[in-house]
C-alpha cells in the first residue's frame, strides 16, 4: 500500500450507540478519522459537509433505511464506498445491497473485530487503484496532447504544418460553402531567400524564417490559421474575409516585412527582406480548396514576375509605392 493513503474518513451510521462505539473504536485504533450518526438522515447531513471516503451503515433503522441511504450516496457520489451492516437473519438484503453498489457487508454481531479492519484495508486498496488509473488516464491525455501538437506543428517555426493546413483549409472551405460565407487564402513566399542563405548562412536563414513566422502569427486573428506551407512559403487562412480585407491585410504585412530591419537584410537585393504574396477568395476565385490554392499560387508567381515585394490576386497586382526589386538577381 502506498504511503499517501493509510488513513481515511469514515462515517458510521447506526441507531444503536453500542455498534457505533465498537466500530469507531476499532477503526480509530487503526488510525482512521471517524464520524458517526444515529440515523440515515443525520448521516446525509454529515456527508453534505465532510469529505467522507467510506460509509458503514446499519441496514435497519427508523426513517430512511440503509439501502435507501446507499442508493442516495451512490447517486450523489459513486466514489464514496458504502458497507452495509446486517444480521445473519437478513442475508437476502445483504445480497440486495451488493447489487445496489455496496462495497461489502458486515455481519452483526461481530465475532471477529479484525474483519472490520481488513474490510477497510480493502476499501483503501480500491481507492488507491482508482487513483492510479485516474493518474494513468491523465498522463495518457497529456501524452496525446503532446503527440497531437507534434503532429500538427512545424518543427522550426512552431506554426501549423502543411498537413494540418490542408485538413483545416478543406474544412474551412466547406464551412464557408455551407454557411454561404466568404473566405480568403494568403500565399506568401520570401523573396531571394536562396541569396539570404548563401550570403548569411543557413542558421541565419532559419532564424529569419522563425522571426517571419512569429510576425505572421501576431498579425493573425484568433480564427485565422497560419501555417508553414514548406521551405520559405507560408499560408494564412482568413475565414469570414473578403478580397478587399485580404488584400489590405496582405499589403500591410508585406510593408511591415519590407520595412523591418532584419539582420542580414543589407546583403539582400534592394537591401531589404521582402515577400511576395498571392491571394484567392472563396467563392469568386474558386469553389474548392484545390482551386483556391492553385489560384493563390498563380497570383504569387505573378507577384514574383512583376518585381517581387508585392501582392497580387487573379491576374491583378496592387501598385507598390515602394520600389519593386530588380527582376534578375544571381548569387555573386
Ligand atoms: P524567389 O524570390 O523566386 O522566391 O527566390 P528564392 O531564392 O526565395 O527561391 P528558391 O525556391 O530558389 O529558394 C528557396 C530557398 O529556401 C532554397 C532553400 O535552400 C531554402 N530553404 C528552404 N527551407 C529552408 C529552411 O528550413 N531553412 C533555411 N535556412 N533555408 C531553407
Ligand atoms: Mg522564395
Ligand atoms: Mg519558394
Amino acid at each position: 500500500m502506498n504511503s499517501e493513503l493509510r488513513s481515511i474518513n469514515i462515517l458510521v451510521v447506526d441507531d444503536e450507540a453500542s455498534i457505533r462505539d465498537i466500530v469507531s473504536q476499532v477503526l480509530e485504533d487503526d488510525g482512521h478519522k471517524l464520524m458517526s450518526a444515529a440515523s440515515a438522515e443525520a448521516g446525509i447531513r454529515i456527508l453534505e459537509k465532510a469529505p467522507i471516503h467510506l460509509v458503514i451503515t446499519d441496514i435497519r433503522m427508523d426513517g430512511m433505511d440503509g439501502i435507501e441511504l446507499l442508493e442516495k450516496i451512490k447517486a450523489a457520489n459513486p466514489e464514496i464506498e458504502v458497507v452495509i451492516m446486517t444480521s445473519h437473519a437478513s442475508l437476502e438484503t445483504s445480497v440486495k445491497s451488493l447489487r445496489a453498489g455496496a462495497f461489502d457487508y458486515l455481519m452483526k454481531p461481530f465475532d471477529d473485530l479484525d474483519s472490520i479492519s481488513t474490510m477497510v484495508n480493502r476499501v483503501i486498496e480500491k481507492i488507491q487503484q482508482g487513483q492510479q488509473s485516474q493518474k494513468m488516464v491523465e498522463s495518457l491525455k497529456d501524452e496525446n496532447k503532446e503527440l497531437n501538437h507534434l503532429a500538427q506543428r512545424d518543427g522550426l517555426t512552431q506554426l501549423y504544418n502543411h498537413r494540418y493546413f490542408k485538413e483545416r483549409f478543406a474544412e474551412e472551405v466547406s464551412r464557408a460553402n455551407r454557411y454561404n460565407r466568404e473566405l480568403s487564402l494568403i500565399f506568401l513566399d520570401v523573396d531571394y531567400f536562396k541569396i539570404f542563405n548563401d550570403r548569411n548562412g543557413h542558421p541565419m536563414g532559419d532564424a529569419l524564417l522563425k522571426q517571419l513566422a512569429s510576425m505572421l502569427q501576431l498579425r493573425a486573428r484568433k480564427i485565422d490559421i497560419v501555417a508553414r506551407y514548406g521551405g520559405e512559403e507560408f499560408v494564412i487562412v482568413l475565414p469570414e474575409t473578403d478580397k478587399k480585407g485580404a488584400l489590405s491585410l496582405a499589403n500591410s504585412i508585406r510593408k511591415q516585412i519590407a520595412e523591418h530591419p532584419f539582420k542580414g537584410r543589407e546583403n539582400q537585393p534592394g537591401n531589404i527582406v521582402s515577400v511576395s504574396i498571392g491571394i484567392a477568395t472563396y467563392p469568386n476565385d474558386g469553389m474548392s480548396a484545390e482551386a483556391l490554392i492553385k489560384h493563390s499560387d498563380d497570383a504569387l508567381y505573378l507577384a514574383k514576375r512583376n518585381g517581387r515585394n508585392r501582392v497580387c490576386s487573379m491576374g491583378v497586382c496592387l501598385t507598390n509605392e515602394d520600389k519593386p526589386l530588380p527582376s534578375k538577381m544571381t548569387t555573386q
